[in-house]
C-alpha cells in the first residue's frame, strides 16, 4: 500500500520538472488541462457533488477573461473604473468580484428550478452571455480583443508558455486543495447532504438553497480565474471558446474524470484534453479526409461511460492504484460541545391541540389532539392509512394543520421551516431513510451536529474550522456509542443492514442534541434482535429526560415499551391510554383485526 503522501508527492515532482524535459507542444497542452481542470472543478462540486446540472460554465470563463481583456487593454475607462486599469491582478480581483455578483443574480433565478428546468436554465443564461461577448462593439465582437499583456510577478513576465505553465499549475492545486477542504468540513457535508434529499437535510438544519448558492458561486468563481489565465496565457479573446459547445465539453469532462471526486476533475480534463488532440490528427488520416470526427467519437464514449462507469475514471484509477484511504481520525481530547438545557422530567414539550388535515375532500387528520412529556414515550399507532404520518408531518412541521395547532415548548410550529424547528430541539428519523450511503457512518451523523457549528466556507477551505471539526466529530461519535454503532463508525452507511440505518438515522438526530424525538416507524424492516435493542436504547433515552413520540405499526414493539398509546384509524383518535388497556379497547382490536387478513 502506498501512503497518500508519497502518491501526491510523486505527482508535484512530475508537475514541477514536467516544463523544464517536454517539448514546448506537451506544455502547452498541459497548460489547456490546468485550465480545463479548473472549470471542471467547479462542476465536480456543482454537479457531482451537489447534484446541480450545469451547462453554462463556459460563460464564466468568458466572464473572466473578458473582463481582464478589457481593463487590462481599454485606453480609457470610466472614471470609477480607472484604479483598476492596466494591471491583471487587479483584473482579476474585479473579474472574481463582478462574476460572483453575476453568478448570485443568475444562481437566484435559477436555482429554485427543479429536476431538468435547471439544466435548462443553464443553457440559457449560457447562450445569453455568448452572444453578448459576440455582440457588444466595446469587446470587438467576433473578432475579439488583441493585445493582452502578460501577467506579471514581482517584475517576473510570465510570456513564455512554460512560464504561465507554473501560475496556471498553482491555481489548480490551490483550487483543488481548497475545495477537498471544503467537503471535508461541516459546509461540506451540508453540500454533500443536498444528495440525501431536501427534506432530510432541511430537518438537520441545513439551509439547502444557501447551500446550493454556494456551490454555484464557488464553481463560477473557479470558472473566472481559469478564463483569466486563459485571456493571459493567449494574449487575445473572442467568444468561441465561451460558448455552449465548450460548457458541454467542460460537463464531459467532470462526468468522465468521476464527477463526485475533486481529483476527477484533472483527470477527466487530462484525458479529453490528450484524447481530443490524438483523435484530431489520427481521425482524418485514417479516414483519408478532414472533418470532425472526434465530435463523434466522444459522443460515443460519452455514452459508454454513462452505461459502464457512472462515477468516472477516478474510481476504477483509485482501484488500481493501491494507495491508502485517508480514515477521519478522532480527537479524544476534543471539548465536548455545548449542550442545551434539558427540560425538566414531566414537563410538557409537545401539544397538538385539535389537528385537522384535509387533503382535497379527504380528511387525512380529524381533529386529533395529543400531548408528550419530557421522559416520556408515546406512541402513535393505527393501521396504515390511518393517518399516522400526516399527523407526524404536522406535528415536526413538515405540513400545516388545516385548523387547530402544534406546540412545541409552548411555541406554535406552524410557520417554521424544518430548520428552525430543528434549532428549537426537535429532531426526527424518516419512515424510508434517508442517509448518503457513500458517505462514513461518522459524517452522516455528524451531518446531525450542523447547527451545533457555525466555521463557514472560508475557514474550512484554508483548514482554520480544525478545532470546531473535531469537536463535531467526537460528538458524532460518542452519538455513534450511544447507539451501539461503534464499530461501524468508519463504515460506509449503505453497507449497514436496514436495521442499522435505522439506528443511524436516530444517531443523527441525536447529534443535534434535541428534547423531543420524533421517529416514523422505527421498528419497520427490523429483525427481533435488532428491535430489542432500539427498544433498550429508547428506554435509556427516555430515563435521560428526553420525550420521545414514535409512530408505529408493530403493536407488540410498541406495548413493552412506550408509555401511552394514542390510536388512530380514518384519521381519528379512537383510544388513548396505557398500552394494557389499549390493548384490550375492543374499538382497537377491531381496527387491528380489521386491518390484518
Ligand atoms: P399512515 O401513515 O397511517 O399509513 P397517512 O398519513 O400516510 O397514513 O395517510 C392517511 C390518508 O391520507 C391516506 O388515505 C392517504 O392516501 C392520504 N394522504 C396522505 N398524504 C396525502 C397527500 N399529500 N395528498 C392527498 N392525500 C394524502
Ligand atoms: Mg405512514
Amino acid at each position: 500500500m502506498l501512503s497518500p503522501r508519497l502518491v501526491l508527492g510523486v505527482f508535484l515532482a512530475l508537475l514541477a520538472v514536467a516544463p523544464l524535459v517536454l517539448p514546448p507542444f506537451y506544455v502547452t497542452l498541459l497548460n489547456y488541462i490546468g485550465l480545463y481542470a479548473m472549470v471542471a472543478l467547479g462542476l465536480v462540486l456543482l454537479t457531482g457533488v451537489g447534484g446541480l446540472t450545469s451547462f453554462g460554465q463556459a460563460a464564466f470563463v468568458g466572464l473572466g477573461a473578458y473582463t481582464t481583456a478589457l481593463l487590462c487593454t481599454a485606453t480609457e475607462l470610466p472614471a470609477w473604473l480607472a484604479w483598476a486599469g492596466g494591471s491583471p491582478w487587479l483584473a482579476l480581483v474585479v473579474g472574481l468580484a463582478f462574476t460572483a455578483v453575476v453568478a448570485v443574480v443568475l444562481g437566484s433565478l435559477t436555482l429554485k428550478l427543479s429536476g431538468h428546468y435547471l439544466p435548462l436554465g443553464t443553457i440559457a443564461w449560457g447562450i445569453s452571455l455568448y452572444f453578448l461577448f459576440g455582440t457588444m462593439e466595446s469587446l470587438g465582437g467576433h473578432t475579439g480583443l488583441t493585445g493582452i499583456p502578460p501577467i506579471s510577478i514581482f517584475g517576473w513576465v510570465l510570456d513564455q508558455g512554460e512560464e504561465i505553465y507554473y501560475l496556471i499549475w498553482v491555481f489548480l492545486l490551490a483550487a483543488v486543495f481548497t475545495t477537498q477542504n471544503l467537503l471535508d468540513s461541516r459546509e461540506g457535508r451540508a453540500i454533500r447532504a443536498l444528495k440525501g434529499g431536501m427534506v432530510m437535510a432541511e430537518a438537520m438544519g441545513v439551509d439547502t438553497s444557501r447551500s446550493r448558492m454556494i456551490i454555484f458561486v464557488i464553481a463560477a468563481l473557479h470558472a473566472c480565474a481559469s478564463g483569466w489565465l486563459y485571456a493571459h496565457m493567449q494574449r487575445f479573446v473572442n467568444p468561441t471558446p465561451f460558448g455552449l459547445h465548450i460548457g458541454i465539453e467542460y460537463l464531459f469532462m467532470a462526468v468522465v474524470g468521476g464527477a463526485g471526486h475533486v481529483w476527477g476533475a484533472l483527470v477527466g480534463a487530462g484525458v479529453i484534453t490528450v484524447l481530443k488532440q490524438w483523435l484530431q490528427d489520427l481521425l482524418p488520416r485514417l479516414f483519408g479526409q478532414s472533418g470532425n470526427f472526434e465530435v463523434i467519437v466522444f459522443g460515443l464514449m460519452m455514452v459508454i461511460v454513462l452505461q459502464r462507469a457512472r462515477d468516472g475514471l477516478w474510481p476504477i484509477l483509485t482501484k488500481l492504484v493501491p494507495v491508502k484511504a485517508r480514515r477521519k481520525t478522532l480527537d479524544a481530547a476534543a471539548k465536548e460541545l455545548p449542550r442545551r438545557e434539558l427540560p425538566g422530567k414531566g414537563e410538557l414539550i409537545l401539544e397538538a391541540k385539535n389537528v385537522t388535515r384535509k387533503f382535497g375532500g379527504l380528511i387525512a387528520n380529524n381533529n386529533m389532539s395529543l400531548e408528550v412529556k419530557a421522559g416520556e414515550i408515546l406512541a402513535l399507532i393505527g393501521p396504515n392509512g390511518a393517518g399516522k404520518s400526516t399527523m407526524f408531518n404536522q406535528i415536526s412541521g413538515v405540513d400545516t394543520p388545516t385548523s387547530g395547532e402544534v406546540l412545541f415548548r409552548g411555541k406554535p410550529v406552524a410557520g417554521h421551516d424544518s430548520r428552525e424547528i430543528a434549532r428549537m430541539g426537535m429532531s426526527r428519523s424518516f419512515q424510508h431513510v434517508k442517509l448518503l450511503p457513500t458517505m462514513s457512518v461518522l459524517e452522516n451523523v455528524a451531518i446531525g451536529g450542523h447547527l451545533r457549528g457555525d466555521k463557514g466556507v472560508l475557514s474550512a477551505a484554508w483548514r482554520m474550522d480544525r478545532e470546531e471539526e473535531a469537536r463535531l466529530l467526537a460528538e458524532a461519535a460518542r452519538q455513534i456509542e450511544r447507539v451501539g454503532l461503534a464499530e461501524h463508525m468508519f463504515d460506509e452507511a449503505g453497507s449497514l443492514a436496514l436495521g442499522q440505518q435505522r439506528i443511524l438515522e436516530i444517531a443523527r438526530a441525536l447529534c443535534s442534541d434535541p428534547c423531543l424525538l420524533l421517529l416514523d416507524e422505527p421498528a419497520a424492516g427490523l429483525r427481533f434482535k435488532e428491535k430489542e435493542a432500539l427498544g433498550e436504547l429508547l428506554k435509556k433515552l427516555k430515563a435521560e429526560g428526553m420525550a420521545i413520540l414514535l409512530v408505529e405499526h408493530d403493536m407488540d414493539f410498541v406495548m413493552g415499551l412506550v408509555d401511552r398509546v394514542v390510536v388512530m384509524e380514518f384519521g381519528e383518535k379512537i383510544a388513548e391510554g396505557l398500552p394494557e388497556d389499549v390493548q384490550k379497547n375492543p374499538k382497537v382490536l377491531e381496527a387491528y383485526l380489521g386491518g390484518v387478513e
